[in-house]
């Protein structure tokens, strides 16, 4: 059977039939009041999105790597100063921290979940200290939408006198015993990019924390550093604010936002009992609920991988691998310290992964038919 249709890996029209009259409605009002920088619409926004997830602020900014640049500026971070992330994630999230000038250190990932291993940071940051480095701050990222061991990072940097940043630029909407991200470390940044489950209509972030002192630098920090007086700087500060007409469109999203990761949960319960038998699906541990910003099975080699990625794509079915090489094998980060045990973890992740379509507009025939696909490649492959 070929391709019922042509299948996206993320449908962001299917999203937009729904919510097409909102959206047009929303962009309508800022064209009417031309309040494109700062307008209404990002006030309410940020208020619906503190709301959302229960931080006491919650800030907007003009992407998720800016966010993240803005967190480590507003703690403070620069020269001298170790900053722990996982190689297992996004470039972004490791990227900002040689744009202040500090050091990021490279950190194993959990063979089940995906994010950062605690044992790991623990050996990091030792190593660390031995390079004369000022261990400053620790970046979890929720890959892939699942929240990371949070609760278990948090009480590490609290032992060791790090602060916690948490790049839910994925992860948005997940929760840990129904404490949802945004509310854990001292800053948590997300990012609006138009794949990722919460996304605008081109570049968009937000930092949330619970800190009124680290909100107001925030404030003044994506203003150009602006003081009580707009034109009297205190600080050296970005032009990173949400567009008004992001604001508004993403209002709208906000709007359907939790049924949409019911829907992706449903989805993914489908993947995951569909193909536990035949491949390594994720694992969500207890009392954690995941956005699923990507769904990624894991595959027994890379050579296999590479075959059934090639098989699918024949099929019609669309797949990613993220991430091909985690961030310490590349050529910038390479020479950066990591933990001294190696990254084994990472590197196989690296060599296995292979995310499948996932949005919350997946029809159940379509899933249907991809599980199908997806069985086929897996055996073609291994016979
Ligand atoms: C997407 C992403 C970012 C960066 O967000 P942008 O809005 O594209 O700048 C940072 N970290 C992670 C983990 C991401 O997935």
């Amino acid at each position: 059977m070929t391709a019922p249709h042509s299948i996206p890996f993320i449908d962001l029209a299917a999203q937009q039939v729904r919510i097409r009259s909102a959206i047009d409605q929303a962009i309508g009002k800022v064209l009417d009041h031309g309040g494109y920088i700062m307008g209404p619409e990002v006030r309410s926004f940020e208020q619906a999105l503190g709301t959302f997830c229960g931080a006491k602020h919650a800030l907007g900014c003009a992407n998720g790597t800016d966010a993240l640049m803005l967190a480590l500026m507003a703690l403070g971070v620069g020269p001298g100063d170790a900053v722990f992330v996982p190689s297992f994630t996004f470039a972004a999230t490791a990227e900002v921290v040689p744009l202040v000038g500090a050091t990021p250190v490279f950190v194993d990932s959990d063979e089940r979940t995906f994010n950062i291993d605690p044992a790991s940071l623990e050996r990091s940051i030792v190593e660390a200290r031995l390079l004369g480095l000022r261990t400053r701050a620790v970046i979890p990222v929720d890959l892939f939408g699942l929240p990371a061991d949070l609760l278990r990072i948090e009480a590490l940097a609290h032992r060791e006198g790090i602060d916690v940043i948490c790049d839910s630029a994925q992860g948005f909407g997940g929760s840990i015993d129904g404490r949802m991200t945004g509310t854990f470390g001292r800053i948590t940044t997300t990012s609006f990019f138009p794949a990722k489950p919460l996304g605008c209509y081109g570049d968009g972030g937000a930092v949330f924390t619970e800190d009124d002192e680290i909100a107001r630098i925030l404030e003044s920090l994506r203003v150009h550093g602006k003081g009580a007086d707009k034109y009297d700087n205190v600080r050296v500060g970005l032009n990173s604010r949400l567009d008004t007409l992001q604001a508004a469109i993403l209002s709208v999203k906000l709007d359907v936002y939790e049924g949409e990761i019911d829907a992706r949960n449903a989805i993914a319960t489908r993947y995951s009992e569909r193909l536990s038998n035949i491949a390594d699906v994720p694992h969500v541990p207890a009392g954690y609920r995941s956005i699923w910003a990507q769904y990624t099975i894991k595959l027994n080699s890379k050579a296999e991988r590479d075959v059934v990625q090639k098989l699918l794509d024949t099929a019609g079915v669309p797949t990613q691998v993220y991430y091909a090489a985690p961030l310490h094998q590349q050529t910038l980060y390479a020479a950066y310290p990591k933990d001294p045990a190696g990254l084994a973890v990472a590197e196989r992740h690296a060599s296995r992964v292979l995310s499948l379509p996932m949005h919350p507009y997946l029809l159940a025939e379509t899933q249907e038919w991809i599980i199908d696909q997806v069985y086929d490649a897996i055996e073609c492959a291994r016979a």
